[in-house]
């Protein structure tokens, strides 16, 4: 998902790659050369590597079924399509998840014009779960509102009436910006009962990464706006600012076509498992979002991650080897629109958490997995430092504990397990992400395969190793470590930090 704005970088404890000394006399942990776990990983890479059909997936989604935005009948077809393959792979268990997104969105049409002082088109996209102008569209002055001030610039909306907002960063942020963007989200609704007419803001003031490219997203978690949010060209958006701050009248007409639902639709989340040999009651989740946005095929958000989560149950079916305990691997629906997929996994398997793992999770574009992030679970990092050492000949791999919060892993990090983020170095995924060049092209084979085969490798060996990997934290513990990793106001702003952290901070004593 990745929010829009960009945001604070939570601190890592990043130990990668070191040996690390112990200041008590714990024996060093095992990896897999001691643990047993050897063999069967050798066998998993073999399979991962010579005999990959991660590259044939990834096609398939992308060119077969293209874009899916959740709810739509093209992510039903995905979702039939990922069945259909796990069951091909030999998965046990096969079967779809339902749950409901709060509302349904279509992309329709978005044409822009430059009216005043010059005339030309203008190249815009709409951003997901933003409305439509009136039929046959709507024309009126360009005003600028600093994202930055939001907090002040919501309080005089009425003179946005028949207005075109453009959204500008200009000075310092008073706050954290993934607050800002919240109160942005106040912003937008005031700004459409005011009787703006439309916003220029998909990327809330910064601009759109690449040439002439637009990004499209979703402007919160499950949030929706009746007013139409557009993204335009980082050109087009220049050209913008440099009239609006010379003082020059500019005029722009929108002729936008969106649709939403009138309630909830339906999505699923797409399950199949390894079952364990020894504690099959035991899970660790592997997974990736099957959901795209729709400026394009949606290869590298998160076919990427769907063709990997694939080939990796493939990689460790074919290796006729059997960890100990339960993999489940899961493509989440939902994810761009708020993460609602593996937060709806969360609700449907409360009464199984305590034997939950963790999850594992691709979701950053088309580059070579370069940091497994533990997801807050800084316990952890010197055990899985040595799985990761494991795997030296193919690839030096860092291990840190940071957060991701912005995919699927979040709701496993919130119940005190490790979310675990595998990070990937993805110099183009800044123009592929969301964009019209979210295509089959950006993708190399051979990397996607060693990623594949790395998701693989370090499912094995979470779930085979002799040792439990991980039970959650208590919630005190959980609430306390995301305080540390500064996601605590980014989940307050958009109302996602629970009840139970609230009161064991309370409890504790500890700092609003
Ligand atoms: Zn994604």
């Amino acid at each position: 998902m990745r929010r829009v704005v960009a945001r604070v970088v939570a601190l890592g404890l990043c130990l990668g790659g070191m040996g690390t000394a112990r200041a008590d006399n714990r024996p060093a942990p095992k990896g897999p050369d001691e643990d047993g776990t050897k063999p069967a990983l050798v066998k998993i890479a073999g399979e991962g590597m010579m005999d990959s059909h991660a590259f044939q997936y990834l096609t398939e989604l992308s060119d077969d079924i293209g874009a899916r935005v959740t709810g739509t009948p093209s992510e039903r077809k995905a979702e039939d399509w990922g069945a259909g393959k796990m069951k091909a792979i030999g998965l046990e268990n096969v079967h779809k998840e339902k749950y409901q997104l709060w509302r349904g969105w279509t992309r329709g049409t978005a044409q822009g014009e430059l009216l005043e002082p010059i005339r030309r088109p203008l190249h815009v996209d709409a951003m997901g779960w933003t409305g439509s102008t009136p039929a046959g569209g709507a024309e009126g002055e360009v005003v600028a509102v600093n994202l930055f001030n939001i907090e002040e610039e919501v309080k005089h909306t009425s003179q946005l009436s028949g207005k075109i907002v453009l959204v500008v960063t200009k000075g310092a942020p008073k706050k954290d910006v993934d607050s800002l963007f919240a109160i942005f989200g106040d912003f937008l609704k005031a700004a459409d009962k005011a009787g703006a007419v439309a916003v220029i803001g998909g990327q809330g003031g910064s601009k759109a990464v690449g040439m002439n490219l637009t990004h499209t997203g979703i402007l919160g978690f499950d949030a929706d706006f009746a007013i139409p949010v557009l993204s335009p060209t980082a050109e087009d958006q220049g050209q913008l600012e440099r009239y609006v701050e010379s003082g020059k009248k500019v005029r722009v007409r929108f002729n936008v076509q969106n649709s939403f639902t009138n309630g909830p639709v339906e999505s699923a989340n797409v399950v199949g498992e390894i079952r364990g040999r020894e504690n099959p009651e035991q899970v660790l989740v592997v997974g990736a979002h099957l959901d795209s946005w729709d400026l394009s095929e949606g290869t590298t958000d998160n076919g990427t991650g769907s063709a990997s989560v694939l080939a990796s149950a493939e990689a460790i079916v074919r290796s006729g080897m059997r960890p100990r305990r339960t993999i489940r691997f899961v493509l989440f629906t939902g994810e761009e629109q708020g993460l609602d997929g593996s937060f709806a996994y969360m609700k449907q398997h409360q009464s199984e958490m305590a034997n939950h793992l963790g999850n594992l999770v691709l979701d950053n574009g088309q580059g070579p997995v370069r940091e497994f992030q533990l997801g807050g679970r800084d316990d952890l990092v010197v055990s899985f430092q040595a799985f990761a050492q494991s795997l030296s000949s193919i690839r030096n791999i860092a291990v840190t504990d940071k957060v991701e919060s912005g995919t699927d892993t979040l709701p496993f990090s919130m119940a005190g397990l490790p979310g675990i983020n595998m990070d990937q170095d993805s110099p183009e995924y800044k123009y592929t992400h969301h964009s019209s060049a979210d295509a089959l092209e950006a993708v190399n084979r051979d990397v996607l395969a060693q990623n594949a085969t790395l998701m693989a490798l370090a499912a094995y060996w979470i779930a085979d190793r002799p040792e439990r990997f991980a039970s959650p934290w208590p919630v005190g513990r959980t609430a306390k470590m995301l305080r540390t990793q500064h996601q605590d106001e980014m989940l307050k702003a958009f109302g996602l930090w629970p009840k139970e952290f609230a009161e064991a901070e309370k409890k504790e004593g500890a700092p609003k």
